[in-house]
């Protein structure tokens, strides 16, 4: 990331602005991970071919309405209208933040910039009053920007209503629409439109970002806390700048650590979650148990406990299986526990998310570690198939030779029907499909 970090600290002098708000990028070489969606705009102003409808689509938080103003900032910044040009390069196509519209844009007061919250303004009527006033001339800038806001909010109506100016616009108008549901938005609509599919940013970019927002606050920051801030974000940057705003809240002296996350989200540390697995190996329920309601009582979160569980799971079956020296001191329990086991036990964690979003994520919890804890009591695939082997070498009771022994039944069979009806009673279904 080349970006020069700008933070928005002239319009507001004096008063405490929001980490998310501060570091706001002011142009498009402020923008993380959007790199393809920075070229196209700053191309298509260069050669002056702006489109009259924009269609933003990505998750919350991506910062849609952050590149729908800068869109609206730069094709109204007086400089850009003078210099647009095939001979300028398109990374030095920029808002010159010195004109009289880039002025009001810093301030938030652009007269011409309408920003519209549909999921507020749902109705035909809200429609109406907006297209009535795309007949006026823009006050200061040149183009008047309609920003829609979670377009796929509108009804029906008002989409229509949308739609008929959408076709043929003022040529002083544009409109930038930004959603995150793509589906709900009408053909009729995305297709009159510029589309850009906002990603979520890359782990390691958010990881550089946090980090140089940090050197410009003051703030230190373990490497490996910077790291956890980009993951728990998932790609959103408003995400990744307001728990970095609640880490620095919660350090002590301008210190970030580890540990600071593990207090603010009620983590578990990977070395607290060993006993748990050792107690899933050596069929241990009741131990199981007391120490997931050890780990509650220190503040650790039932999604962290078994986040972290599994990372532990995927972390012993790939030492099992590549013979890397990793977690040694657990690897002979995993070993003697077996592969199947832990893959069986990886099957109902995967459930686990889904189980953990009722009411009683807790309860259900400690359900699924009793569950682990009893499948290492449960025969393993391989001693399924010793017993059936030894089944069918025993010699059939009535003579193979008589036309009538095709009709008996396959034992063989029914005695794998038998274990999975004893199993299913003992250990639920999950346990069965688990040695598929
Ligand atoms: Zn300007």
């Amino acid at each position: 990331m080349d970006t020069a970090l700008f933070p928005d600290n002239n319009s507001d002098r004096g008063r405490y602005l929001v980490l998310a708000r501060k570091y706001r990028p002011r142009f498009f070489r402020d923008i993380v991970g959007q790199d393809v969606f920075a070229k196209i705009i700053q191309n298509a102003i260069r050669s002056s071919r702006v489109a009259h409808g924009f269609l933003l689509i990505g998750m919350r938080g991506i910062g849609k309405t952050t590149m729908a103003r800068l869109i609206a900032k730069a094709i109204n910044c007086e400089k850009l209208l003078d210099i647009a040009s095939n001979t300028v390069e398109e990374q030095e196509i920029e808002p010159c933040a010195k004109c009289a519209s880039c002025l009001a844009f810093e301030k938030d007061r652009h007269l011409d910039v309408i920003e519209i919250d549909a999921a507020s303004n749902t109705g035909v009527d809200d429609m109406r009053q907006i297209i009535e006033s795309c007949s006026y001339s823009p006050v200061c800038g040149k183009y008047k920007v309609y920003i829609i806001d979670e377009v796929h909010m509108l009804s029906k109506s008002a989409f229509n209503a949308l739609l008929k100016t959408l076709e043929e616009p003022p040529h002083h108008v544009k409109f930038i629409l930004a959603t995150t549901e793509e589906n709900k938005v009408p053909n009729t609509i995305s297709s009159r439109c510029l589309k850009f599919h906002l990603r979520r940013i890359d782990v390691a970019l958010l990881e550089k970002f946090i980090i140089s927002v940090c050197e410009i606050e003051g703030i230190k920051i373990d490497s490996t806390a910077a790291r956890e801030i980009a993951i728990k974000s998932e790609g959103s940057m408003r995400d990744a700048l307001s728990i970095l705003e609640q880490a620095i809240l919660l350090s002590s002296n301008n210190y970030i650590s580890d540990q600071t996350l593990y207090r603010m989200f009620g983590g578990v540390k990977s070395d607290d979650i060993m006993p748990l697995v050792a107690s899933i190996f050596s069929k241990n329920a009741a131990e199981a148990i007391s120490i997931v309601r050890k780990l509650y009582s220190t503040g650790a979160d039932p999604r962290s406990i078994l986040s972290e569980l599994m990372t532990a799971i995927h972390a012993l079956s790939v030492s099992l299986v590549t013979g890397s020296p990793e977690l040694g001191d657990y690897i002979e329990q995993a070993r003697e526990f077996g592969i199947a086991n832990l893959a069986r036990i990886w099957k109902l964690a995967t459930n686990g998310p889904s189980e953990l979003s009722s009411s009683l994520p807790s309860i259900a919890l400690e359900m699924m570690v009793m569950r682990m804890a009893y499948i290492g009591h449960f025969p393993s695939p391989e001693a399924i198939l010793k017993q059936l082997a030894g089944w069918e070498a025993k010699p059939p009771s009535t003579p193979a030779a008589t036309p009538c022994a095709r009709a008996q039944p396959d034992r063989s069979y029914e005695l794998s029907g038998e274990l999975s009806k004893k199993a299913s009673e003992l250990f639920g279904s999950d346990a069965i499909h688990a040695i598929d």
